[in-house]
């Protein structure tokens, strides 16, 4: 396992390419933690905090970014979050099954949440093959129109990904395509088992290349009791009191981090008396 949770970006300036290079290991730990995915799965989902986290490290304003995908295979559903200081969270749906083709056939959605604007960015690619790397290559050649590449290896415990792309105005490729093909000699055993240091030399020990400090990615959730709040009030108050009269009290439990949120009568008097003096038509 990677001793530490490292993202490093590098750029080569000769060739107008940017690059990025996360390990994953420690941090993976808990945001695995509550429920116990079958080995196979939590390797699908620690591909995927590995792949949020390198998008979110390409975008330069603050927000959120989530990858979802939705398949046909035993994983239904897989979602992983990231803020832009990269604090990761995620979940996966899933059915046992002997299939090793775990997502199946689907769509992949990423969605950019950004603080300084109300309105989210969405963009939907075809996810085939099974393939996250592919699924966001085609996400950058529909969306950004840089060109963009990903290897991303992981099993139960890790993850390794690293990313290269084309700065934007760049007009010779033909040192893109000589990095792609120096990149496209790494192994996962690499991705997962080398320090960012000597990936890169291991890699691109010919080229100039400059490493910027690296950023720590770590497991975080941003659920809140107020959040929490506004799944209470998705219920009529007539049936937040049959619940509260059935069980004693509502709780609402996170499905990332499994923190717990409880509502007791009085929190219930306190959210529908604002929400009746907000306005009757919330009652219904
Ligand atoms: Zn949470």
């Amino acid at each position: 396992m990677p001793a530490q949770d490292l993202l490093n970006r590098f750029v080569f300036e000769q060739d107008a390419v940017r690059g990025e290079l996360i390990q994953l290991g420690p941090a993976l730990q808990p945001a695995l933690a509550r429920q116990s995915y079958p080995e196979p799965v939590a390797g699908l989902l620690n591909q995927a905090f590995a792949a949020v986290c390198l998008l979110s490290a390409t975008i330069k304003y603050r927000g959120a970014t989530t990858l979802q995908v939705n398949g046909t295979g035993p994983v239904k559903m897989m979602l992983a979050q990231t803020t832009d200081e990269l604090r990761f969270r995620g979940l996966a749906h899933w059915q046992a099954s002997e299939s090793l083709n775990l997502l199946g056939e689907g769509r992949m959605q990423i969605t950019i949440d950004r603080k300084d604007q109300p309105e989210r960015y969405q963009s939907l690619v075809p996810f085939e093959g099974g393939s996250l790397s592919h699924a966001l290559e085609h996400y950058f050649d529909q969306s950004e129109q840089l060109p963009t590449r990903f290897w991303l290896a992981a099993d139960g415990q890790r993850a390794g990904g690293l990313m290269l792309q084309q700065m934007p105005g760049a007009v010779d490729s033909s040192g893109w395509e000589h990095l792609q093909v120096l990149a496209e000699t790494v192994t996962d055993a690499e991705l997962l088992e080398l320090d960012a240091e000597s990936l890169i030399y291991r890699l691109f020990n010919q080229e100039r290349v400059r490493l910027f400090e690296p950023a720590v990615p770590s497991f975080g959730c941003n659920c809140s009791s107020t959040r929490s709040e506004r799944a209470v009030r998705t219920l009529s108050y007539r049936e937040a009191l049959d619940l509260l009269a059935e069980r004693g009290e509502i709780e609402i439990c996170c499905e990332f981090c499994d923190a717990r949120y409880r509502f007791n009568s009085r929190d219930l008097e306190r959210i529908y008396t604002r929400l009746q003096s907000s306005g009757p038509s919330e009652l219904h």
